[in-house]
């Protein structure tokens, strides 16, 4: 009878009495798993996936839950032991689970280095003279799996494609912004509730991670002066945190075009045709005041629902109208921030969300999706 035979009796039928006879009983589970371990070892690991399954074989063949060997131990040995017997046994368990910790599929797969080199591990076919040729090119070859484009990035450049068709040219800028860019060139004031360190991460008290791709505006503007029109795609960071609506980290796009005679007519011209451009001919586009401390006078652009076409449906929350991006005619004082005379030139500039329009083109109810990398949902773009 082997030890594998054992551990399916309980100790009374095995006529194992006394604390000698637990102790050889536990000696030889030992060295059985022991046995099994250097043998795994020993044999190597070609391929991941046969490393990972023979890491995993072993383990819950001794640390199964489940019918491993070790579970056998307490159920057949230690439950039914005498009130004698019951501390030795009881004391060799221990040690035995001690001992196999070391079968745990991390450590398995530790002691198992990968070989970095697949060919050499493998047994060299013999040519037809009987020597080892280097390798087998009738063998198939490896599949590797195409990728596609994430949705956040396939909804940016679709957006980039309508400006750049339009004679916009994209500009970007660092993520690790000053405060005077990110916050005073666009005439934040000091006290205004974003710049608080609830709402925006601080590196240091002159440096942030942006909160928004703004800041390009203002170095275009000092770079190129006017006339400019760009879009500024990028990823922010706010201090939010993540659900459904929010993440610490999402894209924008802003617009900025400047020029002589430029008027909130060139601003509405513009996003309306972007917006049927990107959702469709029969889209209709709803400008609404609001306040914004870089643009004067500043909106809010909703689209009538593509899905419903405004009869109001779950897309657009049976409103018939979806929120879609803030714009205005650029302030006096950004203008002269970024070194361009408010008295020649004029300007409008937009922003929006990219993981949002990418929720309401795509359908999606929750933008962690965006970002946890599951292939599952990735592989349907
Ligand atoms: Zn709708």
């Amino acid at each position: 009878m082997t030890i594998f035979d054992k551990i399916s009796r309980t100790l009374q039928e095995l006529g194992v009495s006394d604390a000698q006879g637990v102790e050889s009983l536990f000696a030889e589970l030992r060295k059985a798993a022991e046995h099994e371990r250097a043998e795994l070892v020993a044999r190597g690991t070609p391929q991941q996936a046969q490393r990972v399954g023979l890491c995993k074989a072993l383990r819950d063949r001794w640390l199964a839950r489940k019918g491993g060997v070790l579970s056998q131990v307490d159920e057949n040995w230690l439950k039914p032991a005498g009130k004698e017997l019951k501390p030795v046994v009881g004391n060799q368990f221990n040690k035995l689970r001690r001992f196999t910790a070391n079968l745990e599929f991390e450590k398995l797969v530790e002691a198992l280095p990968l070989q970095q080199e697949a060919a050499p591990q493998m047994e060299l076919p013999l040519g037809a003279a009987g020597r080892a040729v280097p390798w087998d090119l009738t063998l198939p070859g490896l599949r590797r799996p195409l990728g596609s484009i994430h949705p956040v990035t396939r909804m940016q450049r679709e957006i980039e494609d309508i400006f750049l068709r339009l004679g916009f040219w994209i500009e970007s800028g660092p993520e690790i912004e000053s405060t005077y860019y990110n916050f005073d060139a666009l005439n934040i004031p000091e006290s205004h509730p974003s710049r608080d360190d609830w709402d925006t991460f601080y590196i240091d008290a002159k440096t942030v991670l942006r909160t928004h791709t703004s800041p390009v505006q203002i170095r275009a503007m000092e770079k190129y002066g006017a006339p400019l029109s760009i879009i500024i795609p990028g990823k922010c960071y706010r201090h939010d945190n993540p659900d459904s609506t929010h993440s610490p980290m999402f894209h924008q796009v802003e617009g900025l075009a400047i020029d002589e005679d430029i008027t909130f007519a060139d601003l509405k011209g513009t996003l309306d045709f972007f917006v049927k451009m990107l959702f469709g001919e029969k889209v209709r586009t709803r400008f609404q005041p609001s306040f914004f401390p870089f643009t004067e006078p500043s909106g809010e652009v909703a689209v009538s629902c593509f899905v419903c076409d405004g009869q109001g449906c779950r897309v657009c929350k049976e409103s018939g109208w979806i929120e879609l991006m803030g714009c205005g005619m650029v302030h006096p004082q950004v203008l002269r921030n970024g070194g361009i005379d408010p008295e020649k030139y004029s300007g409008w500039a937009f922003g929006l969300g990219v993981d949002r329009f990418a929720m309401v083109k795509y359908d999606i109810n929750d933008m962690q999706l965006f970002f946890q990398g599951d292939l599952r949902f990735l592989e349907q773009f």
